[in-house]
């Protein structure tokens, strides 16, 4: 208590004195501070056990009401198509600063800054790479639906951490369908997470596609793999030794990753499973796709589902658009053959996989589109009505 007292106390202070100060005391915050200079601030990110370069960062700044500052990012350049998210409510509501906010002057990777025009008034403004999505973000979801005696939330594991992780399901247990959703293996691509909740909303919906999914398949989500870097605000991605998608191996290190294997290895050989891994791709790219497993029979499944969420995307209002043509099929050049001990292929090694694949959920934008928490989540609705015409397409063949 005598902290926070101190902490408010000096908040209040810099305030009073026109100081800005740079905060990353709060749930997922990434910031490594280089130095302040006037209403100018030198960050870059913080890697922490990340092998190679990444570029999640999110941090609170103090003091800059009303003044317009520049955020210099050292020997780096983390900021992504829109320009960083930015909230003026401590992270409740983010919107983002706008392609014309930043520049990278000599066209390197050690020159990016962008420029804030902060408004007066605000106490702090937070910025993030993207738009973030915390445990709050899905508890205020789930808050919505706790009286849904159908959707039922328990524990998967317990992290190394020492967090609880959990995991939703929801539907027909005895449904040979067995949908298996997971987000934030990597637990920095937080877009994602707006695509999971969009689907799960529709599960939930009163509308034909939520009744059907509900009656005729078994979901199973886990919102957040990597539970402690989404807290932490790691980067999560080629974390050491391992990343949670390296590691579905016969000796699993995560607890989460163990526990999503132990539960799927259960179900039956009559069984279907429809797996599906949500990411985001690299921290620029502009489309959303599938990656094709090896698997010519299950490769055609995914397509097969592809294609259907094309047309659903197409005919959808406010959603994010898709394309195939963006799809990676197997052996492509820009296939990730060291994707070794992936959760997609776990899956499509158990003899009842009839879809295992990853989706890659574009941070920013997408064929055009702006990323807002809202698009995403409609795209999110799109997917679940292209899962309902795959199962019901299933049954027909
Ligand atoms: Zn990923």
């Amino acid at each position: 208590m005598k902290n926070l007292t101190s902490l408010l106390l000096l908040l209040s202070c810099a305030a009073a004195f026109g100081q800005i100060k740079v905060s990353t005391d709060y749930e997922g915050a990434n910031a490594i501070l280089r130095k302040i200079d006037g209403t100018d601030i030198w960050i870059k990110p913080d890697l922490r056990d990340t092998e190679g370069w990444w570029f999640y960062w999110n941090m609170e700044v103090y003091g800059a009401a009303g003044k317009k500052i520049r955020v210099f990012f050292e020997n780096d350049d983390a900021i992504g198509n829109q320009g960083p998210a930015y909230s003026l409510d401590g992270g409740k509501t983010w919107a983002w600063l706008g392609a014309d906010s930043y520049a990278r002057p000599d066209k390197s990777r050690k020159s990016a800054y962008f420029t804030h025009d902060v408004p007066q008034g605000v106490s702090s403004v937070r910025y993030c790479f993207s738009i973030p999505y915390t445990l709050k973000n899905f508890k205020d979801f789930y808050g919505k639906l706790e009286d849904n005696p159908g959707f039922k939330m328990g524990k998967l594991a317990t992290t190394l951490r020492g967090n609880d992780n959990f995991y939703v399901s929801i539907g027909n247990r005895d449904a040979p369908v067995k949908i298996v959703m997971l987000a934030r293996q990597h637990c920095c691509e937080a877009s994602a997470s707006y695509l999971l909740e969009g689907i799960l909303a529709e599960v939930m919906s009163e509308t034909p596609d939520g009744k059907f999914l509900r009656e005729n398949a078994e979901i199973f989500a886990v919102p957040f793999m990597d539970l402690d870097g989404v807290r932490a605000g790691d980067q999560g991605k080629s974390r050491r030794p391992h990343d949670h998608n390296r590691d579905y191996s016969p000796n699993p290190i995560y607890p989460s990753v163990r526990a999503v294997m132990e539960r799927c290895a259960k179900y039956g050989v009559e069984d279907k499973i429809i797996a599906i891994d949500f990411h985001c791709p690299g921290w620029r790219e502009r489309k959303s796709y599938f990656y094709y497993p090896a698997n010519p029979r299950l490769s055609k499944n995914v397509a097969r589902l592809a294609n259907m969420l094309e047309g659903k995307a197409k005919a959808a209002k406010g959603a994010l658009p898709y394309n195939t043509k963006n799809d990676i099929p197997y052996g492509s050049k820009s296939y990730n053959s060291s994707n070794k001990s992936s959760f997609r292929d776990y899956i499509n090694s158990l003899g009842n996989a009839e879809i295992a694949t990853t989706f890659e959920f574009a941070y920013s934008d997408t064929l055009g589109e702006v990323f807002t928490p809202q698009k995403g989540r409609n795209f999110g609705r799109v997917f679940a009505q292209a899962i309902v015409e795959y199962i019901r397409s299933m049954e027909e063949k």
